[in-house]
């Protein structure tokens, strides 16, 4: 398989998203014009996309919804239950342990780190805060393969170095710094201060237009 561009990636976590909501509709068929419409992007990006991973379609038929869902759920790895940590137990991060829709994808919150005394012990969404130097002994344990970064930008790099050295796989990092991925790890940034940047731009310069490609 050749390298697959980011930008496809995101996609195909769009199209899941769409025929996801097809299925719950109850369609049985949809077409990569469709998928387009509703993913703002053509439908030659579609085919181009879905190309990378085999064939999916009959040419003229389109795509049934339910097997477009199934692959599309193979190619991302939503098809094994992935085991979570929150590492920082502030606002956001127990906003996050809130969150009740992790699980809908077999994201499973087992453990939450802390290194303030007054939140370790601290019960949240039914887990115990527990201290950071546990993070290593705690991750092996319970297996846990992503971690949510939620602790400040000072904080970050060391932080992910500690979980990248206790074999966790994936670090989504809300702390608005960019990290140098611990080897073995793949760090997915998150930032919605961004994206309020971006929108401010687009705003005072309305004539500008945004590219979708
Ligand atoms: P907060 O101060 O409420 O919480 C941070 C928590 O991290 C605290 O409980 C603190 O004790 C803990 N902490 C500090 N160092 C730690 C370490 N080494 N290990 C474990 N825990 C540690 O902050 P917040 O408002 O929850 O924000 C958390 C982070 O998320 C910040 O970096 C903030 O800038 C960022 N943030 C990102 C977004 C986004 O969209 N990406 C949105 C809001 C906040």
């Amino acid at each position: 398989m050749s390298a697959i561009p980011t930008a496809t990636v995101s996609r195909l976590v769009t199209y899941l998203r769409i025929v996801s909501q097809l299925e719950e509709s109850g369609a049985e068929r949809t077409s990569s014009d469709d998928l387009a419409r509703e993913a703002h992007v053509s439908a030659f990006q579609v085919r181009k996309d879905l190309a990378y991973f085999g064939r999916f379609g009959t040419r003229g038929a389109g795509y049934s919804v339910a097997t477009l869902k199934r692959e599309l759920m193979r190619i991302l790895g939503l098809t094994r239950p992935y085991n979570v940590a929150i590492v920082g137990m502030g606002r956001l991060g127990e906003a996050l342990a809130d969150y009740p829709n992790l699980e809908a994808y077999d994201f499973r919150l087992r453990a939450a780190f802390d290194v303030d005394e007054g939140k370790v012990g601290r019960e949240v969404a039914g887990l115990t805060v527990r201290h950071v130097d546990e993070l290593a002994d705690v991750v092996r344990r319970l297996e846990i393969d992503i971690a949510f970064l939620t602790v400040p930008s000072t904080s970050a790099q060391a932080a992910a170095d500690a979980l990248g050295a206790a074999g966790v796989q994936g670090i989504l990092n809300f702390a608005p710094t960019v990290i140098d991925p611990p080897a073995g790890t793949h760090v997915e940034p998150v930032d919605f201060l961004a994206g309020l940047k971006r929108l401010s731009f687009y705003i005072q310069q309305p004539k500008v237009k945004e590219e979708t490609a």
